[in-house]
């Protein structure tokens, strides 16, 4: 298995880190997508990558990240890219869950992203949250020339189909093992296989059992058998699958 997206350089795994990453081999979980969102996560994401090589970093920043000063914010990011070895651009996108007021500049960084991931032939990690039809938007104004995954995805099955036809990967976490997640286990059921990719976001949003707890990337086993269920083949099969698509859309 590969978790396509965690945050474990976050304080939540300061002290056990070397036993979540064990537990990571004792459950077939190979490859970490080490995902940062602003320039302290960016560098750490490098560090722990140093160290353990279990992880593959990314670097970009995430939406709150976006202030007036976002054209410098950007620059730092391509010097930093220029100069550390990253396998995705990300996480990046728009979120107006928390706030709206610096939409303009939610949008331009984003877009300053996606553009620096098309120069650099890297794909992107989108994050999206209450903003479903301005992320869709912009990602399709680059005419199917961007490639990247939905992190998280917790939108339509439609949506969904649209991302995919603009070459689009969707991942799935923790919230398709919930009871009440229609959305997501339709999702999970109905996109190409060819298409879907794991996730945990630990340290958050842990699947069920462990729902309210701190995440870790061992559990994405949980939501590959969530989905081996909901679409009726083996988790052997699925794994193979899911493995492999991550393995090329991040070339690891
Ligand atoms: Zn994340």
């Amino acid at each position: 298995m590969i978790d396509t997206h965690s945050h474990l350089f976050e304080d939540e795994f300061k002290e056990d880190l070397d036993s979540c990453i064990s537990r990571c081999k004792d459950n077939n979980v190979k490859k970490i997508i080490l995902v940062g969102f602003s320039h302290e996560t960016n560098l750490k994401a490098q560090e722990l990558s140093k160290k353990y090589d279990i992880f593959y970093p990314s670097a970009g920043l995430h939406p709150s990240e976006a202030t007036i000063n976002y054209k410098d914010d950007f620059n730092k990011l391509v010097e930093f890219i220029n100069n550390n070895k990253i396998y995705a651009i990300g996480e990046c996108g728009i979120d107006y869950h928390w706030t709206k007021d610096n939409i303009l500049e939610q949008h331009e960084l984003f877009k300053l992203q996606c553009e620096l991931a098309i120069k650099l032939d890297l794909p992107i990690i989108v994050h999206s949250r209450d903003a479903s039809l301005d992320t869709f938007n912009i990602i399709k104004s680059f005419d199917g020339k961007l490639k990247g995954v939905m992190h998280c995805y917790s939108g339509s099955l439609e949506m969904a189909m649209e991302y995919i036809k603009l070459g689009f990967y969707i991942s799935l976490g923790g919230p398709v093992t919930f009871k009440n997640a229609i959305e997501p286990k339709k999702v999970a059921k109905e996109i190409p296989i060819e298409r879907l990719l794991i996730e945990t976001d630990s340290p958050y949003l842990a699947p069920t059992p462990y729902r309210g707890k701190r995440n870790e990337s061992s559990y994405v086993k949980l939501v590959l058998e969530e989905i081996s269920k909901l679409r009726d083949i083996s988790i052997e099969e699925l794994d193979r699958i899911t493995t492999n698509n991550s393995e090329k859309l991040f070339k690891i």
